[in-house]
């Protein structure tokens, strides 16, 4: 018989990479410091490498809430929400989810990838899900699991969905999934033209707004709100690990899909409950996210400033018009010895490399947020000019 574990071996770059000291994941933050900075190894570095565009992470009043949660309710759920782990504030949240996206019910879970997840009970073998070739691992592990047939197309390739579409099977059922915000390009998902091809075709569309809601769109209520389609969406997905600056997820949409979803997604009726300090959280930050839309402004506009300068110094950078700004570098070991350089001038970044990108398109992923003071900002596109003359990837 062979041993399964035989094959638990790290892909071939790992080592080299480390052996050069540009290994770039499960670095530890000791601090998260309230001005959005981090130390990792002893040294305090401006980071632009999270997800927390709104800066509300380490906010007071999250944290205050979050605390309030714990001393009334306890550190953990204990169980499911459908057996034993429901607590009012789970549905107080989910109301005021559905509400602030024109839904008629919302549902919350213990992370955003098991929000994603849940969309597996929608479908099945003989279903057919159309999908951007950009969506997030959690969206294709449902496909998966679900065993459904997965068509992908190009980034917002919109003849190549019809055209997927056209062949769909009829006796079956479709639908199309896709995302509001990208999270590696940063770019939008052309709703416009994607709602008009699931009405025309009488398909469900589904996005992923993980990134998009609570910071794209005049209210914050993400690309779908930007485009003035809120109703063109069937169901909506969040992640609270974002612009909610805690951890959780949701699901919105029909009250009836809804109430089906609480009862047949196996990874609700079987997993413990979002924990009641999160849940306390994501409330605060929707009050700051209707309340508070300066945050978004100021995150979006760090963006653009840094992506002015990035460029001007002869990077690449995508046409991303959110927070995330896509630094190409293509080769995987070139694009983890800049970010160890980055590391190094002070600058914590991520790193993306295949698979979380295609072969050979590695990249850095920079992301701004509402805390970024424009000397933050000036530090890092200074990093980038000396790690990347040092490495000769710009003039
Ligand atoms: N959807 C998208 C588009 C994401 O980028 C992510 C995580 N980066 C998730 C879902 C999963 O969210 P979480 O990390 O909260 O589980």
């Amino acid at each position: 018989m062979l041993d399964v574990f035989d094959r638990c071996r790290l892909h071939d770059d790992v080592q080299p990479v480390t052996e050069m000291g540009a290994y770039p994941y499960y670095h530890p933050a000791e601090e998260r410091l309230a001005d959005g900075r981090v130390r990792v190894h002893g040294r305090v570095l401006v980071s632009v490498g999270s997800n927390d565009y709104l800066g509300l992470s380490a906010d007071p009043r999250l944290k205050d809430a979050a605390c309030r949660a714990v001393r009334s309710l306890g550190t953990g759920t204990s169980g499911s929400r459908m057996a034993n782990g429901s607590l009012t504030l789970h549905e107080t949240l989910e109301g005021r989810l559905a509400t602030f996206l024109g839904q008629e019910s919302a549902m919350v879970t213990p992370t955003g990838f098991l929000a994603n997840l849940v969309l597996s009970a929608l479908v099945g073998p003989r279903d057919t899900v159309l999908a951007d070739q950009l969506i997030h691992a959690s969206l294709i592990d449902a496909v998966r699991l679900a065993r459904a047939r997965l068509r992908r197309y190009r980034h917002n390739d919109l003849d190549r969905l019809e055209h997927l579409l056209r062949e769909c099977d009829p006796a079956g059922g479709a639908l199309i999934l896709t995302e509001g915000m990208f999270s590696t390009t940063g770019t939008l998902c052309d709703l416009p033209g994607t709602a008009a091809l699931a009405r025309r075709h009488g398909v469900r569309l589904i996005l992923d707004g993980a990134h998009d809601i609570g910071l794209i769109g005049p209210g914050g209520r993400g690309a779908a709100e930007h485009y003035g389609l809120g109703s063109a969406v069937d169901l909506h997905t969040l992640a609270f690990s974002k612009c909610f600056g805690t951890t959780g997820g949701a699901v919105a949409g029909p009250e009836q899909i809804i109430l089906y979803l609480r009862h047949q997604a196996r990874s609700m009726v079987y997993s413990a409950a979002l924990s009641p300090a999160s849940t306390a959280a994501a409330l605060a930050a929707l009050d700051i996210i209707e309340h508070e839309p300066e945050r978004r402004h100021r995150a979006l506009a760090a963006a653009a400033r840094l992506r002015a300068d990035l460029t001007g110094l002869g990077y690449e950078t995508g046409d991303s018009p959110t927070t995330i700004i896509p630094v190409h570098v293509g080769d995987l070991v070139l694009c983890c010895r800049l970010w160890r350089e980055l590391f190094d001038e002070g600058v914590f970044t991520t790193a993306m490399v295949p698979p979380a990108v295609p072969d050979g398109q590695a990249l850095i992923r920079v992301s701004t947020t509402a805390l970024h003071t424009d000397p933050q900002l000036d530090q890092v596109a200074a990093a980038f000019a000396a790690a990347g003359r040092r490495l000769g990837l710009i003039p």
